[in-house]
């Protein structure tokens, strides 16, 4: 397995980050990459999502890994080793959310030539992750249990701008009062088209219905 390399993120010259990342969106769609924002709060369930999800995926499609935390390697390590595929670390140098600048620089270091799918981890957090578009191809997101049935509510902007949401942890829903019907309610008050997907990113419940998810998604983007 090849080491997993770390890189400094600085943030972006480009005054307007909206003009950059619809370039940089051009630029993938260009390429036939398709880039995949993953937003959640911190401890949702993100690393562990991703590695069920990638191990599903990864014979069928190339996929690479780009993992931003504020400091420390742990993720991009721990994926690396439990799914084998390409995989570095963002350093965001401080900052609680990844622009467009950020993401291109990424992706230049992991080089996306022999990539199809692309799994960007954006720092766990709720709130300025949704406000700064990346120049992905889909945003999505994670929300688990334990957090509660009412984060819609507080958050609406990332479940507006979310096409996918993963409701993680569900085998522990006995544990919580989580009303699973009134927080589907709420997220498609906010986005009406949003796909909606439970899973147990730890018994693997569901994580088939999020890969074939990203496969029709796949198909539609490469036609
Ligand atoms: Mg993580
Ligand atoms: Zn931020």
């Amino acid at each position: 397995m090849e080491s997993v390399r770390t890189i400094l993120l600085h943030r972006s010259a480009y005054a307007d980050n909206d003009l950059e990342a619809d370039a940089l969106r051009s630029y993938l769609k260009e390429k036939g990459v398709f880039v995949v924002n993953l937003m959640s709060s911190p401890g949702a369930g993100k690393t562990t999502t991703l590695t069920a999800l990638i191990n599903n995926l990864k014979d069928k499609v190339r996929i690479g890994v780009m993992e931003a935390d504020i400091d420390s390697d742990v993720d991009a390590i721990n994926i690396a080793k439990k799914t084998g595929v390409k995989s570095i670390q963002l350093h965001t140098g401080g900052m609680c959310h990844l622009d467009a600048g950020m993401t291109k620089t990424g992706l230049d270091e992991i080089n996306i030539d022999d990539l199809d799918l692309v799994f960007l981890e954006n720092v766990g957090n709720l709130v300025c992750p949704a406000e700064f578009d990346t120049g992905a191809t889909l945003d999505i997101m994670i929300l688990s249990i334990p957090e509660g049935d009412d984060k819609p509510l507080k958050y609406p902007l990332v479940f507006e701008k979310s096409d996918l949401v993963i409701i993680n942890k569900i085998d522990a829903l006995s544990y919580f009062n989580f009303d699973m019907e009134k927080c589907i309610n709420s997220i498609k008050k906010r986005n009406k088209d949003a796909t909606i997907i439970p899973i147990s990113a730890k018994t693997g419940e569901g994580i088939d219905k999020v890969a074939d998810y990203f496969i029709q998604r796949l198909k539609f983007y490469k036609e």
